[in-house]
């Protein structure tokens, strides 16, 4: 095993979604730039697979959406809510103004495969899989590396500056020591698949019953359902064995009935916690941190994956060009956290209220659940579907690519 040394402008540890978007970004504007992911590849299921009309709109900016449009995805152009009996629209994104009006569900390793293979389109690209980041390379106060393991050796990488996109649990904010904020969660998700069959609702619908929220994605040949649970209540969930957890899913589902047997055994079950929380500080000297490494998100409205892009296309924005001439200062790493955090405290605070508000009183009760009269009012005057739309759709403060692709 022989150690290994690299320079580049930037070092990304995290090819997930905000890694990989912000490494497409800066090599397509002439920076160099390395990508590394701890896994050998980007096969993992229950990541989260919307690709809302923001993500998208990028995607066309950057001239590139009609080719992804041709990878195997559905289409969402509304969501809805069930309470009890009753089905009402939630959001209705047909209005947008963005060149797709509608949520695309594509497997996260496609997006990632999609977007990894437009930026190894440009030489000063590279991404390096099964490379661990385990330490930060300090000069004086200021990061100027990591060093990663890798299956052929350790590696050391010198950069102007190191990106933490490794996700909610990232080493590089811990080793950074950057102060975490958490905002608490009342729930955790359990994942799973059941088959589609024909004469099924094709739409993307949540139901709420008491004490339970069952919501089913539209997969084409496939349901991806999330069963929301009381934080740490799988344990409980568990001891009262797998036909009663089929039964409450069949309850909410009579449909499921004829294929809830798929669920064999627990394994076919997938507990995924939820945590949301915030860094009080982005950034240090030589080192940023981006997408849920910076704010870990809830899975309420499934906006994650584009809050990272948009820190990626907020982060290129403003750092592709001092990168490339070799000068990124502190002001300019500070400037990302300033132009990002509104919308991150703004969508935090919604997922916030959502969870406590909606979420943890479902799960609290044990009576016959009423339509609340946020639901109600959406049926009476279904414009108001707009507003959901625009917040789930777009966002707070969407970004737009302004920087050109370098001439190679
Ligand atoms: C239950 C649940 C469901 C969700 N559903 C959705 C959804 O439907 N839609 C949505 O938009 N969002 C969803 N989210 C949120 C979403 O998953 C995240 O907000 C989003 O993935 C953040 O992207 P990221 O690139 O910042 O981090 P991640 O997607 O977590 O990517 C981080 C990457 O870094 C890698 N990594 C970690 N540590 C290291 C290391 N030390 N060295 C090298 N690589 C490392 C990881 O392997 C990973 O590939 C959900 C969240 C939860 C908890």
């Amino acid at each position: 095993m022989e150690a290994r040394e690299i320079s580049v402008h930037c070092c990304i540890a995290g090819g997930g979604p905000a890694g990989m978007m912000l490494g497409f970004l800066l090599a397509r504007a002439g920076v160099s730039v390395l990508v590394l992911e701890k896994h050998a590849d980007f096969l993992r299921d229950f990541r989260g697979d919307t690709i809302h009309p923001s993500t998208l709109e990028i995607m066309h900016e950057l001239g590139v959406l009609g080719e992804f449009l041709q990878r195997p995805h559905q289409e969402a152009r509304t969501l809805s809510g069930q309470v009890g009996e009753e089905s009402v629209e939630v959001a209705n994104f047909t209005s947008l103004p963005t060149h797709c009006k509608f949520i695309a569900f594509m497997p996260q390793w496609d997006f990632l495969s999609f977007i990894a293979e437009h930026a190894q389109g440009y030489p000063s690209f590279r991404l390096e899989m099964q490379a661990e980041v385990d330490e930060l390379i300090y000069d004086g106060g200021r990061v100027t590396g990591l060093r990663a393991k890798t299956p052929g050796g350790d590696l050391t990488v010198r950069a102007d500056l190191v990106v933490g996109a490794d996700g909610r649990h990232s080493t590089v904010r811990e080793k950074a020591g950057l102060e975490v904020i958490d905002l608490g969660a009342p729930m955790d998700v359990l994942w799973m698949r059941l088959s589609r069959r024909p004469g099924d609702p094709g739409q993307t619908l949540g139901r709420f019953d008491a004490g339970r929220i069952f919501v089913m994605l539209n997969r084409g040949e496939y349901w991806q359902c999330a069963f929301v649970i009381p934080k740490g209540g799988f344990d409980d969930l568990r001891r009262r064995g797998l036909p009663a957890f089929r039964g409450e899913i069949t309850r909410l589902a009579p449909y499921l009935h004829d294929r809830i047997d798929e669920l064999s055994d627990w394994p076919d079950v997938k507990l995924l916690s939820v945590s949301v929380d915030r860094l009080r500080v982005w950034h240090r000297p030589g080192l940023l941190c981006i997408g849920d490494a910076a704010h870990a998100m809830s899975p309420v409205g499934g906006v994650g994956i584009n809050l990272a892009i948009q820190d990626a296309v907020a982060a290129a924005n403003i750092l592709a060009a001092p990168l490339r001439h070799g000068g990124v200062s502190e002001d300019d790493i500070r400037a990302v956290q300033r132009r990002r955090e509104l919308p991150t405290r703004a969508t935090q605070a919604m997922q916030v209220f959502v969870q406590n508000r909606v979420i943890g009183r479902v799960l609290e009760s044990t009576e016959k659940l009423s339509t609340p009269l946020v639901l109600r009012i959406l049926r009476v005057i279904p414009f108001l579907t707009r507003i959901p739309a625009r917040l789930i759709g777009l966002g707070f403060r969407p970004e737009h690519v302004k920087i050109p692709a370098a001439v190679s």
